[in-house]
């Protein structure tokens, strides 16, 4: 680990203007760390999030609720500026109750949840289970005519899996080593096709299902123990999925599988879930803290608010929301009144294919052009193609860096680099003074899947931190588990510090972040490569 500069940060003063007014207790680390750990306040906000306010799908009463609830935070910590910026989204819908229960060949309850933004049952739906697996639409054709008033099982039972991983983990000194690895980007339209074909296969299949006249359809959870989540992507207007549909978790869906080789089995459903389409716009919140020097642009630091319905939201990602939240109050409550603005961003629409931070790329820091291909216009921009050229806006040059958090509640454990290679000394000696917080690790194996994604994709200074695992990949990520007792106090307060330190560091530095060039059309990574006609 390098020390370079560890004495010197703690002398760094907030006001590196010229123009801000001295001040007779700089802002220091020491500040920051004395406001989260003595007087923090993010295990309640986490709470607040989880408990009182639950899981939030983007446009559900909930994420409404936490919308605003956000908002008067950040004006009670004196943030600035406090708004929300709306983009086009699509229905609310949320979840009253949902019962699923076995009733031949003998009553027994089932663990489910109903599939996002599909239809309530209204009333018990009673009918027989057909196990009719079907992956892709060739499928299709061995069931027609087969399906007419069954429950249709479209999942295949695949085997239970044995458990590779530890079910709770911290990452060693040598994991940590093993993510100090750069990978090559890879360049390759086909595996991109692949993804979206099974995108598209669930409405293909919802479709097929209506007209063959099946009454609702049973999903079998992928994780074991008997989780849940049930993600669906109906969301657009107009794209709501016709029947009803549940996910089982995955004990039970075999069971029925099992019983439904050797008898009749026959189910009750009864899902009341409902629409809202008041406002089909989602919204980002946005808070500041305004810099000394206007012509200095702004740093961010955002995590995404909304999470979907199976549990409270907590691990995905209430926690990453509360330390962004925390690192706000915090920087205004010592009195911090940096060189840039610092911005803080809580997003919507994340799960949705990160919608929220995309929304903000696309209202600030730059466009691409439209898909060429017509077919792709309803796909959310995370699996469009990357179009070229690329237009920079204005704001473009504003924005100094990004800091996202969104990897579960585990603690801070360094930063990934991102194909960043000449911000590696920055990191390095500003991470530098929380050696002791296990926090100094910077590595240079990129992440992908959440909100700093379409900022580094345009060559921004746009980051996620390392954090420790904790049970989040294995239980929690997106399951009923999801609740605040997966949290760990401790981490959300050390995250926390290292959060507002480095973003303290980002709006102070003389020096602006170093950026990657805006990228322009790469080559084929396998120019040489045929596509195996076994596995089209
Ligand atoms: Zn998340």
């Amino acid at each position: 680990m390098q020390k370079l500069a560890a004495g010197s940060w703690a002398f760094i003063l907030l006001t590196a203007s010229s123009l801000a007014a001295p001040q007779s207790d700089p802002v220091t680390i020491n500040r920051i760390a004395d406001a989260a750990f003595n007087h923090g306040e993010v295990v309640d906000i986490a709470a607040h999030l989880a408990d009182q306010i639950g899981g939030r799908m983007t446009n559900s009463p909930a994420m409404r609720k936490a919308e605003r609830w956000t908002q008067d935070q950040f004006k009670s910590w004196g943030l600035k500026d406090v708004r929300t910026e709306g983009f086009d989204f699509g229905r609310g819908w949320w979840i009253e109750s949902a019962e699923v229960r076995m009733t031949a060949p003998r009553p027994l309850e089932l663990h489910g949840i109903p599939i996002a933004w599909t239809p309530a049952t209204n009333g018990v739906l009673s009918a027989a289970i057909i196990v009719a697996p079907m992956s892709t639409d060739k499928d299709f054709a061995d069931w027609k005519g087969k399906l007419s008033g069954k429950i249709v099982l479209v999942t295949w039972p695949a085997p239970p899996k044995d458990d590779a991983d530890a079910p709770f983990e911290r990452l060693s000194d040598a994991d940590i080593a093993k993510l100090d690895k750069y990978l090559e980007p890879a360049f390759d339209p086909e595996m991109r096709q692949k993804r979206i074909d099974r995108y598209r296969f669930r409405a293909k299949l919802d479709g097929f299902l209506a007209e063959e006249g099946a009454v609702a359809w049973i999903q079998m959870s992928r994780t074991e123990g008997r989780l849940v989540h049930g993600e669906g992507s109906g969301y657009r207007v107009g794209k709501t999925p016709r029947l009803s549909a549940l996910e089982l978790g995955a004990e039970d869906y075999r069971r029925l599988t099992r019983l439904a080789k050797v008898g009749e089995v026959r189910l009750d459903i009864d899902s009341r879930v409902h629409y809202e389409d008041a406002d089909h716009n989602a919204y980002n919140i946005l808070a500041d803290i305004p810099g000394t020097d206007p012509q200095a642009g702004y740093v961010m630091a955002g995590a995404h608010l909304d999470s979907w319905v199976a549990g409270d939201g907590a691990a995905d990602n209430g926690a990453g929301a509360a330390v962004v939240m925390e690192a706000a109050r915090i920087l205004a409550s010592v009195g911090a009144k940096p060189r840039r603005s610092i911005r803080f961003a809580l997003w919507s629409g994340e799960e949705q294919g990160l919608l929220g931070s995309a929304a903000y790329v696309e209202k600030h820091l730059a466009r691409r052009p439209p898909p060429t291909d017509p077919a792709m216009a309803d796909l959310p921009v995370y699996f469009s193609p990357d179009s070229y050229p690329v237009q920079t806006l204005p704001g473009f040059s504003e924005l100094a860096a990004y800091f996202n958090i969104d990897n579960g509640s585990g603690k801070v454990r360094g930063i990934y680099t991102e194909g960043n290679f000449a911000v590696v000394p920055m990191f390095r000696e500003w991470l530098a003074p929380f050696a002791s917080l296990g926090a100094a690790s910077v590595v240079a194996q990129p992440t992908d899947s959440t909100d700093h994604v379409f900022m580094s994709r345009l060559g921004l200074p746009a980051f996620q931190f390392i954090q420790d695992p904790l049970d989040y990949e294995t239980r929690v990520h997106h399951t009923d588990l999801d609740t605040f007792d997966h949290l760990r106090p401790e981490d959300l307060r050390q995250a926390a510090v290292v959060l507002a330190g480095v973003l303290l560091n980002a709006a102070i530095t003389e020096k602006p972040l170093p950026r990657k060039p805006v990228p322009s059309q790469p080559g084929l990574t396998d120019p040489f490569h045929y596509p195996d006609p076994a596995k089209k």
